[in-house]
């Protein structure tokens, strides 16, 4: 919900209660006065009620009938009437009328009144004797008649009714609000007494303050009053005062209980100060929560934006590069001349770069040619950076070759130096292409074949592009075959190794051998090392079949004791930790010399050596083992490596050996190769000897060893000890005595 509702609904219902309070109060307050203004209208009709009360005592007698209508005793009315009911009851006029309503005695303030007193009163409660004759209010306004009510207990007055009668109201006398209350005077046991209209008596009570204290008291209503009507104004409880005629006597006004005060006193306040304090807490709450929405938003909003670029080079990421390839798929499909082309991108040698000048100025050299590569591009270009050293372009051309200038817009983007902090790096790049619709028709395939022709332009010599072909990708389909079925193939034991014979040249004996690695897979045969071991490589396999062949290969010398052994060592198994311990290990728990063990090594290694290496190469030497650099020929072959490393056998490739009855400067280069290894104290290994004139060649020039098919052929293990012990009991035959003069050491093989 949106903060600014959350807040008007607090602030709505923060006012609701207060309003809710507030009402209570005022209305419980409010229906108490109406209560009070009934109980007031009630006490005076019960006023009028008791002055008939008091009146029937007197009035409803037959000595009054007798005394009165009969014949009217003036001692009697006197002491009966005028002195009881002024004295006992307060009444302040007491009134005889006749059977024609003519006053007949009047008494007030202790005494008997005069005529014209009489007739003035008599003018002002006329209604009331009108009522009583017609037995109906007539005018004055209506009243229950409380005082019929309590007659009706009276069993002996129910025969009267048809003469006795009464009436009351309130009404302004003499200026002053009064009761007026006149009843008949009526016999209450012989009915026989009265025989015209009976005579009336009418008595006027003054409604005084002291009447308004009884009432004040008798209804718990404090400080009762009657004030003219505009000065009760502002008065907490009032009512209109109003006589029976409809003349206004003015207010009645008194405290009221006001119930609701302390709703109104107490729990209003604290609900204010509570919805006020909740209000103020909901108002620090929802604008913590509407920043912090806020914040939230904009961090989404970041989210997503970084979600889609590369901080480091400020490029679109590989997630923004895989939404950009598919739009721009979706779009040209269907469009025959449209065509998209993928390329992959990674910088050569980048890991050297990194470990020579430090990741951070990998990581600049990578932001910069960023750089460099986008503002080369166009515009419509699509670049990407995908990885650690990779980036991603796709391109859309609509007609014309644009696969030729995408590789020459790089090529160029790369021909100069690229700064970084001051240092010029020249770097190169290598580039795989692929082409839709060509070579494939969605994102996935596309930058799979793109990356296969990137590893083929690595496999190539890097610093090129290269583009897709089907044949380039069923390759690749093979080499994973492999890799996958390379994986299992120790633990399923389908590597083994074999044996080719070394022959030393100047006894003829076979002392050493070559050990050579061999897979028999299950279904393609015999799988040659120079196709899996570069596999293995990149699958970073090597390492633990590397270990395999170390162990397997010192387990066979062990049991061979007059065989000394060469194992090929891959430049990855250099990487390790600690090479020379692991074969010195491995020596050591066979109980092989070190010195029978040559480790093989290609110029590969040296090419990209590192200190470690340097160090390994040094180490291994040092604890015995010999170490021979292999191949040599292929490859840059530079004599600079044999004055810098410390060999103890130089292999001459067989490129070399196979030239050498060909011409002259193949001769010559061997020949030069021999002296200077001798020069440099180092023997040499000719491989791939295999015919007799290439083997009396070398012989001719020196060279100490000879390994080839003209001797054998890498064997099994069984095959090869029985091969060479028959060859080197000919070679012995041949020449017993020599080898025994050259090699007093080994003794064993003078048998
Ligand atoms: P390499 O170390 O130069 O091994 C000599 C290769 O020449 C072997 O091939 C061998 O069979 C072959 N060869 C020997 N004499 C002749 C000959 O007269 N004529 C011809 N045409 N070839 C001959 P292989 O066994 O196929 O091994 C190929 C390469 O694989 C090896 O070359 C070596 O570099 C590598 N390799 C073999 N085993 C291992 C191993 O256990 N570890 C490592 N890291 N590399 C190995
Ligand atoms: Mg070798
Ligand atoms: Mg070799």
């Amino acid at each position: 919900m949106a903060v600014p509702v959350m807040g008007s609904i607090i602030v709505m219902c923060g006012l609701l209660l207060i309003g809710i309070t507030a009402y209570l109060g005022k209305a419980s307050n409010a229906s108490e006065i109406v209560q009070e203004q009934r109980r007031l209208e009630n006490a005076f009709d019960q006023g009028i009620a008791n002055v008939l009360d008091q009146q029937r005592g007197v009035a409803w007698w037959d000595d009054a009938v007798v005394h009165i209508a009969n014949a009217f005793d003036e001692g009697f009315v006197t002491s009966e009437f005028g002195i009881f009911l002024t004295e006992t009851y307060r009444h302040d006029s007491i009134l005889l009328l006749d059977a024609g309503d003519r006053p007949v005695f009047s008494f007030e303030g202790g005494e008997v009144q005069s005529e014209a007193h009489v007739r003035d009163i008599l003018s002002q409660v006329r209604p009331v004797i009108g009522a009583l004759r017609e037995r109906s209010r007539g005018a004055l306004l209506p009243r229950p008649d409380n005082f019929a009510a309590r007659q009706s207990g009276y069993q002996q007055l129910k025969g009267m009714e048809a003469t006795a009668s009464w009436s009351g109201a309130i009404l302004r006398v003499d200026g002053k609000p009064s009761i007026v209350a006149a009843i008949t005077i009526s016999p209450n046991t012989d009915a026989t007494l009265l025989t015209g209209k009976p005579f009336v008596l009418l008595s006027v009570v003054s409604i005084d303050q002291l009447f308004l204290d009884n009432v004040s008291r008798d209804l718990l209503l404090p400080d009762l009053r009657l004030m003219p009507q505009l000065e009760a104004k502002g008065a907490d409880a009032s009512m209109p005062f109003v006589a029976d005629d409809g003349t206004p006597l003015g207010q009645l006004v008194w405290t009221a209980a006001a119930p609701g005060q302390p709703v109104l006193d107490t729990v209003l306040p604290l609900v204010v100060s509570l919805v006020v304090a909740i209000g103020i807490f909901s108002l620090l709450v929802l604008k913590r929560l509407s920043r912090a929405s806020r914040e939230l938003e904009t961090r989404a909003e970041t989210a997503q934006r970084d979600a889609l670029l590369d901080p480091l080079s400020g490029l679109p990421n590989r997630h923004a590069f895989s939404l950009e390839a598919e739009a721009v798929l979706a779009a040209s499909v269907g469009e025959t001349r449209t065509s998209v082309i993928v390329g992959y991108l990674d910088i050569d040698r980048f890991k050297d770069i990194n470990d020579t000048l430090g990741h951070q100025m990998g990581d600049k050299l990578i932001s910069a040619l960023a750089h460099r590569l986008r503002s080369r591009l166009g515009e419509t270009d699509f670049l990407a950076r995908i990885g650690g050293d990779e980036f991603a372009i796709i391109r859309i051309d609509r007609g014309g070759s644009f696969a030729v200038d995408l590789e020459r817009t790089i090529a160029e983007a790369i021909a100069t130096p690229i700064d970084v902090d001051g240092v010029d790096l020249n770097v190169s790049v290598s580039l795989g292409l692929a082409t839709m619709p060509g070579d494939g028709h969605t994102i996935d395939v596309l930058m799979r074949h793109a990356d296969i022709a990137l590893y083929e332009a690595k496999r190539q010599g890097r610093d090129r592009a290269v583009r897709f072909t089907q044949a380039m990708g069923q390759q690749f389909a093979e080499r994973r075959e492999l890799e996958l079925a390379l994986e299992g193939a120790i633990a399923r034991a389908e590597l083994e190794l074999v044996f080719q014979p070394i022959v030393r040249e100047d006894n003829g004996l076979i002392e050493s051998a070559e050990t050579l690695l061999r897979w028999a897979h299950p279904t393609k045969g015999m799988v040659s090392p120079a196709v899996f071991i570069p596999i293995a490589e990149e699958a970073g396999l090597m390492p633990s079949i590397g270990e395999w062949v170390l162990r397997t290969a010192i387990r066979q010398a062990s049991q061979w004791p007059d065989m000394d052994l060469s194992i090929n060592l891959s430049p990855i198994q250099f990487r390790h930790r600690d090479l020379v311990a692991l074969i010195l290990g491995m020596a050591g728990e066979y109980g092989v010399e070190p010195r029978r063990l040559t480790l093989e090594i290609t110029e590969g290694l040296l090419l990209d050596s590192t200190p470690q290496t340097r160090r390994t190469l040094a180490g291994l030497r040092e604890a015995g083992f010999k170490v021979a650099l292999d191949d040599f020929g292929t490859g840059f072959s530079s004599l600079n490596y044999l004055t810098t490393f410390q060999f103890d056998k130089l292999k001459i490739d067989q490129c070399f050996v196979r030239n050498i009855d060909d011409g002259l400067s193949a001769q010559a280069i061997v020949q030069s190769v021999v002296q200077m290894s001798h020069a440099l104290g180092m023997e040499v290994v000719a491989e791939g000897v295999e015919t007799e004139g290439e083997r009396a060649i070398l012989r001719g020039f020196g060279c100490d060893h000879i390994q080839g098919y003209l001797v054998a052929r890498p064997l099994a293990a069984a095959g090869f000890i029985a091969f060479a012990a028959s060859y080197n009991a000919a070679a012995r035959a041949r020449t017993g005595a020599t080898a025994m003069r050259i090699h007093p050491d080994r003794k064993s093989h003078v048998s």
